[in-house]
């Protein structure tokens, strides 16, 4: 297997889905490979999908708030160029535990150039009436949607085949460099030529990186998605009651996005289980819903908490993009790497 192209991108996920259609949509000649997803679901596979600002408060992180508003900007434009997004639902309602903690975070938001809305009991009322109690005041967020992260990437690869992308399966060993330049990739055994490489392999990128001699600053953490099998129609938003996220899945039950527990693995039962109580009780469910999947996926962080977006290294034509939140950054990512990678 001798192939020859001009960009490797290394990862299938959202991230590199997505520069690999930037790249040619930009016009280069683009091969993306990605190993499948095995037993290990890619961070792409078990996200909940939420696209929005309301993701942090700009007291959180304040680069990283302007980033994100800056990132949904990016979907807008790509709804032009890519087409229908698979988005599932439109609008977020949000409330804290207090009315005095919803009304600091809609305060928050509006002093950031957020577009969110305050809502009363009524008004929550009527935009999911399932819920069996409702608070006071809620955030509305009428921007916000949540789409479906693997059919995202999907989309952004076979437009990337339309343009003329080549696409692999396999597992890459290591990157290949000679006289300070990246001139390929192996995998399993063989070789494909290259004379520049993405690397948007979430935490994989680590070892890749370091076959070619470079350091990247990231880790990875686990979060969990949780699917039940629960009406979907009992919710009609992406709600964030309190700590519980929750949404309707693509075609059937519910899905929620919960934090790893930290008894580990030994934990995730129970916390399925706690979890499924809480959602019966918010939504005066007849019985608690059956669990269909828990699902742990690995998310790729930087250690700044700044996105890792372009050339690395002292290796000339070796790039890295490696974000969180990446359903969020993909558009807007994909978008820059293609710019790194073009000027290089
Ligand atoms: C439970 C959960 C909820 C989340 N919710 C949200 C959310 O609401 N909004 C949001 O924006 N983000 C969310 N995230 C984060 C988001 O899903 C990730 O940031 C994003 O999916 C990362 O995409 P990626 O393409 O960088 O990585 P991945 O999806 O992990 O893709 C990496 C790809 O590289 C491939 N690969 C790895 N090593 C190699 C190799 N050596 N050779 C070939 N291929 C290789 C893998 O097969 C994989 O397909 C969530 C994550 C989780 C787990």
């Amino acid at each position: 297997m001798t192939h020859k192209c001009k960009v490797l991108v290394v990862g299938g996920g959202v991230m590199g889905a997505s520069v690999a259609w930037h790249l040619t949509q930009a016009g280069a000649a683009v091969t993306l490979i990605d190993q499948g997803s095995g037993n290990v679901p890619s961070a792409t596979a078990a996200s909940f999908g939420w696209v929005r600002a309301s993701a942090s408060t700009p007291s959180d992180d304040t680069n990283a708030f302007a980033l994100r508003l800056h990132a949904l900007e990016e979907y807008t434009r790509l709804k032009q160029t890519l087409g229908a997004l698979p988005v599932t639902v439109r609008g977020a309602l949000s409330w804290g535990e207090t009315t005095d903690e919803t009304a600091a975070l809609i305060a928050e938001h509006l002093a950031a150039g957020s577009r969110v809305e305050s809502l009363s009991a009524a008004q929550v009322r009527q935009k999911e009436p399932s819920l069996a109690a409702v608070p006071d005041l809620a955030m509305w967020a009428p921007d916000d949607f949540a789409l479906e992260p693997v059919d995202l990437a999907r989309c952004f690869i076979q437009a990337a085949q339309a343009n003329g992308a080549t696409v692999l399966s396999g597992t890459v060993q290591r990157v290949l460099s000679a006289g300070g330049r990246v001139n390929g990739i192996e995998v399993q055994g063989q070789v494909i030529e290259a004379n520049k490489v993405v690397l948007a392999n979430a935490y994989g990128a680590l070892a890749l990186a370091a076959s070619a001699g470079v350091a990247l600053p990231i880790q990875q953490q686990p979060a969990v998605l949780l699917r039940l099998d629960a009406d979907r129609n009992r919710v009609r938003h992406l709600l964030c009651a309190q700590d519980l996220e929750l949404r309707p899945g693509k075609e059937r039950g519910l899905m929620s996005a919960l934090d790893y527990p930290l008894e580990g693995e030994a934990g995730l039962q129970r916390l399925a289980e706690q979890t499924c109580q809480s959602i019966a009780q918010l939504l005066q469910l007849p019985s608690v819903p059956r669990i269909l999947s828990i699902e742990v996926g690995q998310r790729p962080m930087t250690s700044n908490k700044q996105p890792l977006c372009g050339p690395i290294g002292t290796v000339e034509g070796l790039f890295a993009v490696v974000a969180h939140p990446g359903v969020i950054l993909a558009p807007l990512l994909g978008s820059l790497c293609t710019q790194a990678v073009l000027a290089a």
